[in-house]
């Protein structure tokens, strides 16, 4: 059973994959605690904001609302609503949960799976998932990066402020092999001295530019 907070369908806004059709399925719960977080209704799965998959599928704005469901609702639902072949499973913290059972059945029936985790769990997902480490160091939840997840990674995009944000990366990267990864920073709430920051950045160690392209187009 995966708790679920929303589902829809959008252009992927950032990273690797950005402009891609994509079907984002959001789930509930995250311990990590970041001050920006623009997700904050995933955060507590609280007994009584428990629903139906119908209603909270249906909900229309952003609320702490979520359900219980199954890989095969969620496979059923999904082919027959959204035509993106793209599924980017996202949260909260989707990694809480083993993603094993979810990504095998929907890579099956063609479907490429993007996890976007905060690198502060174990990844349990099929070997095919594409996985974006976004590392949140030193948040409220003091949970550590792991270097598993790093590991695993196809990309670590790293959320960008000040310098010390940069440090952390760099302090990131010396633990592992970032040969076959794409590492890229991204201004955090499209600030401008973040963005030129992350410029600087990306031309001084060949990263690449993360920008949250859906908040500039204003969609989902
Ligand atoms: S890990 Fe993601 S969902 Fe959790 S607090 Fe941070 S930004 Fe929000």
């Amino acid at each position: 059973m995966y708790k679920i907070n929303e589902i829809f369908e959008s252009l992927q806004g950032e990273g690797a994959f950005t402009g891609v059709p994509s079907v984002f399925l959001r789930l509930q719960g995250c311990l990590v605690g970041c001050a920006w977080c623009d997700t904050k209704q995933t955060w507590e799965t609280r007994s009584e904001d428990e629903s139906t998959f119908e209603d909270t599928i249906g909900k229309k704005t952003d609320s702490p609302l979520w359900a219980k469901t199954t890989t095969d609702i969620l496979l059923n639902h999904i082919q027959h609503a959204f035509k993106a072949k793209h599924l980017v499973i996202t949260g909260g913290e989707p990694c809480m949960v083993d993603l094993r059972p979810l990504t095998e059945a929907f890579e099956l029936k063609g479907y490429r799976c993007q996890i976007e985790t905060s690198g502060t769990y174990p990844i349990e997902a099929s070997q095919n998932a594409w996985v974006t480490v976004s590392p949140k160091v030193g948040m409220r939840g003091k949970r550590p990066i792991l270097k598993e997840a790093l590991e695993r990674a196809n990309e670590i995009k790293h959320p960008v402020g000040t310098d010390s944000d940069i440090e952390n990366l760099k302090d990131l990267l010396k633990q592992i092999d970032i040969k076959d990864k794409i590492i890229s920073v991204q201004p955090i709430s499209q600030k401008e001295k973040a963005t030129s920051l992350c410029i600087e950045m990306c031309l001084k160690y060949n990263w690449r530019l993360s920008l949250q392209t859906h908040k500039y187009l204003r969609i989902a």
